[in-house]
């Protein structure tokens, strides 16, 4: 950890209630950046769902009353779970989109004038190894994941001439709440994702809190429109 390394930035970390969202919220904050937090659940500074129309824009304006300016956006929100294409749901697969994609793209747009104003703005978008490759059950998912991370290169080209940054960290199976239920159910999916890294284990949030504020960080300033595989290897065998 490089402490005071993010002091002086200015961050929203959204899905923070919880898991991934939560450590990063931690990690920025450890490394001296002010932090404001939203999530649908949890001790966040902003309760919202964050598909709802106007959200976004409120939570943005909410950030810079408290923080007085922005500089950072990390949206970690997300939904996922296994739904086989036979019979899937037309709304679940809507709400997939709404919460992993449309909801990053609103909260990234509302950033934008902030970022721009800073000179040196930071988006840090969060994938998924199923941003490259796909996985049963996991349509609407990987459908989503793929779509952040086109995203996340398009505004790389469209804000890299403000001195923006935008970067897509690609997680493996990470061991948080959203991943508990189906590894509880099926111990042989623990088994197997632990067995497919090379680095022999689930990830943990703080795995993924970690390279995200790299990416924050002065250091990551010439890194950008990239995905960034963040899962013990496990992608190398694929
Ligand atoms: P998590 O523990 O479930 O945290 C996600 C948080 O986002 C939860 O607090 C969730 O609330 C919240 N959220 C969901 N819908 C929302 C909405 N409409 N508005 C505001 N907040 C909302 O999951 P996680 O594992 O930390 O995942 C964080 C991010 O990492 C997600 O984008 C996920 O797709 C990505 N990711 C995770 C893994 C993994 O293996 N865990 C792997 C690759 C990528 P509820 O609990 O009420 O839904």
């Amino acid at each position: 950890m490089s402490a005071g390394r993010l002091a002086g930035r200015r961050a929203i970390v959204t899905g923070a209630g919880s898991g991934i969202g939560a450590a990063v919220a931690a990690r920025l904050a450890a490394d001296g950046a002010q932090v404001f937090t939203a999530d649908i659940q949890g001790e966040v500074d902003f309760i919202a769902d964050l598909t709802e129309a106007d959200a976004n824009a409120r939570l943005v304006a909410a950030a810079i009353e408290r923080m007085g300016g922005l500089d950072t956006v990390v949206p970690c929100a997300g939904i996922s779970a296994f739904h086989p294409l036979e019979g899937h749901d037309d709304a679940y697969f809507q709400r997939v989109l709404d919460v992993n994609l449309v909801a990053v793209f609103r909260l990234v747009r509302e950033a934008t004038p902030h970022l721009k104003a800073h000179g040196a703005g930071r988006i840090v978008t969060i994938g998924s190894t199923t941003s490259t490759y796909g996985d049963e059950g996991l349509c609407a998912y990987s459908a989503s994941k793929h779509a952040v991370l086109g995203f996340t290169k398009s505004v790389a080209a469209e804000l890299g001439p403000f001195g923006v940054t935008a970067t897509c960290v690609q997680p493996g199976a990470i061991d948080t709440p959203m991943t508990a239920p189906a590894f509880d159910q099926m111990p042989e999916y623990r088994t197997f994702w632990e067995g497919k890294a090379p680095l022999r284990r689930l990830g943990q949030a703080g795995d993924i809190a970690d390279v995200v504020a790299f990416l924050c960080s002065e250091d990551a300033r010439f890194v950008s429109g990239h995905g960034l595989w963040v899962d013990g290897g496990a992608m190398v065998r694929h």
